[in-house]
């Protein structure tokens, strides 16, 4: 199993250690030219999303990663990750790689209440820790995306066929249940498996 991490600005460091102690082979993607060998699943991590967007199309990875995670490369994104992925960005005219079918809201918790640590039952995993940093949440899902955890009524983890999007941070957590989850994925699309997401 063979991970890349996007390591163009963020917190990628902290997903790498996670994915090593359980065992895949992860690797840092920084510029086109690593893209070139064999890719099992996709990180996209938490930062700074339009820093991220704007590094993505700079260093020529935003068609690719596109094109990738369109055909069904397996993608686990948090937070600034999952706002790179959604289709619509609450407020926003723009939007980055715009393959998951949900809108999101940016700094949607305030000022205040930026940050903040919960327990709260995640849907095929179980009771998680999330710890939540300037954090987004899915305003609207649309077909075929599965709501996987609702915090305060707010929806903060979502899975729509191959893409897993989360509002927190499982990878400064210390509980591994959600990469081990995202193994599975990674595991069942190179066997030719399907994800049911609906
Ligand atoms: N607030 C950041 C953004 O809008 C996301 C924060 C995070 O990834 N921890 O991109």
């Amino acid at each position: 199993m063979r991970i890349g991490v996007l390591a163009v600005q963020g917190a990628f460091a902290e997903h790498e250690q996670v994915l090593r102690a359980l065992g895949a082979k992860c690797f840092e993607i920084r510029q086109q030219a690593d893209l070139s060998g064999q890719l099992d699943g996709l990180v996209l991590p938490g930062g700074e999303s339009t820093v991220m967007g704007k590094l993505l199309r700079e260093l020529g990875l935003f068609q690719p990663l596109w094109e990738k995670i369109e055909s069904g490369l397996p993608v686990l994104a948090t937070c600034a990750g999952l706002i790179l992925l959604a289709e619509k960005i609450s407020g926003e005219e723009g939007r980055h790689l715009g393959t998951l079918p949900v809108t999101v809201k940016r700094n949607a918790y305030g000022r205040q209440l930026g940050s903040f640590y919960t327990e709260a039952e995640m849907r095929h995993i179980g009771t998680i820790p999330m710890h939540f940093i300037r954090a987004p949440y899915v305003e609207e899902v649309r077909n075929g995306v599965e709501v996987l955890a609702e915090v305060d009524g707010r929806v903060v983890a979502v899975q729509y066929r191959n893409q897993l999007g989360l509002s927190f941070h499982p990878e400064v957590s210390g509980d591994t249940s959600v990469h081990r989850y995202f193994l599975h994925m990674c595991k069942d699309a190179g066997e030719g498996g399907h994800f049911s997401s609906i």
